[in-house]
């Protein structure tokens, strides 16, 4: 297949920055000839933040196999964003330069089994927070069929590899290098006294283990996947398991590498 026979597809946000980037860059892709196709593309180029590499994964979950996502970035540069808006010309370059090579990291596949029997499944690219609505949510945390601890608090959260700099870092879970096929599970303010226990650190498992998170309660609770949010009145249980499909990224001489990003993230310069 020539490069210019591939197909991509352009997902952008609404802001007037990211929409100027989204008509230009289609008529670039125009004029190098590139096959505009949003239903079935190869390649996936969103223009935004990384919460719209988290949109765009969404909107092809079902087809991870086949697609590799780029992202570029409006603002700053990003956890899953390779390049700035200013650098179009750049890209078109790399995609006509691509040999096909990618850079593949894990996904997290959710298993939610509802009170009633019936069983949806999810995947996340960051993670998967559970939350009791309103109230504290007492769960039993299961990995590998051995119980590990009943958890009271505000929640749970299972994140990947790629999505351990994100909410999980925040709830002091450590950070993953993306290669690293392993799910870690972070607690959000656990209640931990003379009465409750749990471990209070975060906890890393690997490939092929299962953590299931089983309330007590099954009334309304809320489940954020990414950037969406779901919420359940009857829910009986979680299971997390790291998917058999993974998101691909093209690489390019542009995929930044992922110290640089965390340093550039959250340490910067400092002056000696
Ligand atoms: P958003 O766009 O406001 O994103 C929040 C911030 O998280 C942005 O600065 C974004 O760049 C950053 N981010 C997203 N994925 C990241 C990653 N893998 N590593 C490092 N930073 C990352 O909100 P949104 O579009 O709804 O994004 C949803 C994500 O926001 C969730 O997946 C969750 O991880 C994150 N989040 C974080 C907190 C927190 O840190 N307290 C709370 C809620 C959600």
């Amino acid at each position: 297949m020539k490069n210019t026979d591939k197909r991509i597809g352009i997902i952008s946000n609404r802001k007037r920055q990211s929409q100027e980037v989204y008509y230009l860059l289609k008529d670039k892709l125009r004029k190098n000839n590139f096959i505009l196709n949003d239903k079935n593309p190869d390649i996936v180029i969103s223009i935004g933040g990384d919460g719209m590499l988290l949109s765009a994964f969404h909107k092809y979950e079902n087809q991870l196999d086949r697609v590799r996502f780029v992202g570029l970035h409006t603002g700053h540069l990003g956890f899953y964003t390779d390049y700035r808006d200013f650098e179009l010309d750049k890209l078109i370059e790399n995609l006509k330069l691509d040999t096909g090579a990618k850079v593949s990291y894990p996904v997290l596949n959710v298993k939610i089994h509802h009170g009633d029997g019936e069983v949806s499944v999810k995947r996340a690219l960051n993670e998967a927070t559970i939350k009791r609505s309103g109230r504290t949510m007492v769960a039993d945390v299961v990995i590998n069929q051995v119980h590990f601890e009943r958890f009271r608090g505000d929640g749970i959260s299972v994140s990947t590899p790629t999505g351990s700099t994100a909410y999980n870092k925040s709830l002091g879970g450590a950070v993953l290098h993306p290669t690293i096929e392993a799910l870690q599970v972070a607690e959000v303010a656990s209640l931990n006294n003379r009465v409750f226990r749990t471990l209070g650190s975060s906890i890393i498992v690997p490939k092929k283990d299962k953590i299931e998170v089983i309330p007590t309660w099954s009334d309304r609770h809320s489940l954020s996947i990414d950037n969406q949010h779901f919420l359940y009145n009857n829910l009986s249980k979680i299971e997390y398991q790291i998917d058999h499909h993974k998101i691909h990224f093209l690489a390019t001489p542009s995929h930044t590498s992922f110290w640089n990003r965390v340093k550039d993230a959250f340490i910067g310069e400092v002056e000696e």
